[in-house]
């Protein structure tokens, strides 16, 4: 029997399938995040090896024909190369046999498996924040993403930064403007004030997911009118347009029917900043649809590997 592997390693979540040729799923299990740029090579490789281990009690055959791993933090051809020392290693604990492994950025892989031999353009924000496209030749480029410290502009952990920075600005009196986000924030965090919140901040298992996972306080005090919370949205609308403008700049869009898929907590759960931005990217390009992925991303990177198992059907 065929069979085949596709992993998500996003931010925050991991999950591992197993599927036979024929597209039955045999094993499926999600655990935390595998950016290494977050956490470090060695929490990774712990997350996977355990992953994998957990799949081989389930599964235990020696051989895959592809295992498609579609990784966050895969920016660079440094980043690739880090990334495969460290799905090598997991695989040192593990019995199991690859032929062909890829080794992708998470993006690039759903892109491919959402789009198949067809051009679109893809806009995730997320826990981090990313644009990629495919022409009609196959071309692909990418906008943004280029990890916490550097971009992520518009996805989830800005959001949770700038609700930080925020409430410290209001606590510390530079800012006078009352706002609703610090009730909210100390209540998510279950804190009374400045020194507890800082306390949480500077904890030594602090993670980007925690700060990411802050951005779900947004839509309420957008609901409730907050000015600050409207400001916020009304940035990270800006910031994703300007990620999905140069990604079409990128691929010489003249204005033909195109679509661009949406994805990522917070393009699915914040209704305002997804309206803000289509409306932004609307005005300047009218002949653009813009869908909103209703599978779960893992779904495209199978996809994807099963683009690359037909392949090799054709060419042996
Ligand atoms: C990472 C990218 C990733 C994007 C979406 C960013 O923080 O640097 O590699 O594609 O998030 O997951």
């Amino acid at each position: 029997k065929r069979i085949v592997m596709a992993i998500d390693g996003g931010a925050t979540k991991t999950t591992l399938v197993i599927y036979s040729e024929q597209g039955q799923k045999l094993f499926e299990k999600t655990s935390t995040g595998t950016n290494y740029h977050a956490i470090g090579t060695e929490k990774v490789e712990r997350v996977m090896t355990d992953l994998l281990l957990d799949a081989y009690k389930a599964v235990p055959y020696d051989r895959f024909e592809v295992a498609g791993f579609a990784m966050a933090g895969v920016d660079t051809e440094r980043d690739l190369s880090t990334v495969k020392g460290i799905i090598e290693s997991s695989f040192n604990n593990v019995p199991y046999r690859i032929n062909t492994i890829i080794v992708e950025n998470d993006v690039h892989s759903t892109l491919i498996g959402l789009t198949r031999e067809n051009p679109g353009a893809l806009l995730i924000s997320g826990t981090g924040s990313i644009a990629y496209a495919k022409d009609g030749k196959g071309n692909i480029v990418r906008t943004g993403g280029w990890g916490h410290r550097a971009a992520d502009e518009g996805s989830g952990y800005w959001i949770g930064q700038q609700i930080i920075r925020a409430v410290v600005r209001h606590e510390d009196g530079r800012s006078s403007k009352q706002t609703i986000l610090k009730e909210l924030l100390y209540e998510t965090l279950k804190v009374n004030q400045l020194d507890e919140m800082l306390a949480w901040l500077y904890h030594p298992e602090y993670t980007n997911a925690q700060v990411a996972s802050i951005s779900s306080i947004l839509n309420e005090a957008v609901k409730l009118g907050d000015e600050t919370a409207l400001n916020i949205a009304n940035q990270a609308a800006v910031e994703l347009t300007l990620l999905a403008e140069t990604i079409l700049q990128k691929i010489n869009y003249s204005n033909e029917p195109f679509v661009f898929y949406l994805n990522g907590g917070i393009l699915q759960n914040h209704s305002t900043i997804r309206d803000l931005f289509i409306q932004n990217m609307l005005t300047k390009h009218p002949n653009l649809s813009f869908k909103l992925c209703d599978d779960h991303p893992i779904q495209y990177i199978v996809n994807r590997v099963f683009l690359e198992l037909n392949k090799k059907k054709n060419c042996s």
